[in-house]
């Protein structure tokens, strides 16, 4: 069997987290990563743009969407 050959395969396209091994979905930008999801672990070498998998995105839309009700709740 061939290798299927990717177009886009370059350095920088996985998730930037620690430990995990996903394809990039969204390229988010680091710092805002880091204020949504403290927690998570990026890699040594973010940048100043980071790319996340699927799952990862995921959380970090949580996060924020939370934050967001939090904020609104608060202006209330
Ligand atoms: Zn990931």
């Amino acid at each position: 069997m061939a290798m299927k050959h990717k177009p886009r395969e370059g350095r920088g396209d996985k998730c930037g987290v620690v430990d995990c091994k996903e394809q990039g979905h969204k390229s988010l930008s680091t710092k805002k990563v880091k204020q949504a999801v403290p927690d998570l672990k990026l890699g040594s070498n973010p940048g100043k743009r980071i790319h996340l998998c699927k799952t990862h995105y995921k959380e970090f839309k949580k996060k924020t969407k939370k934050e967001r009700e939090l904020d609104r709740l608060a202006w209330e």
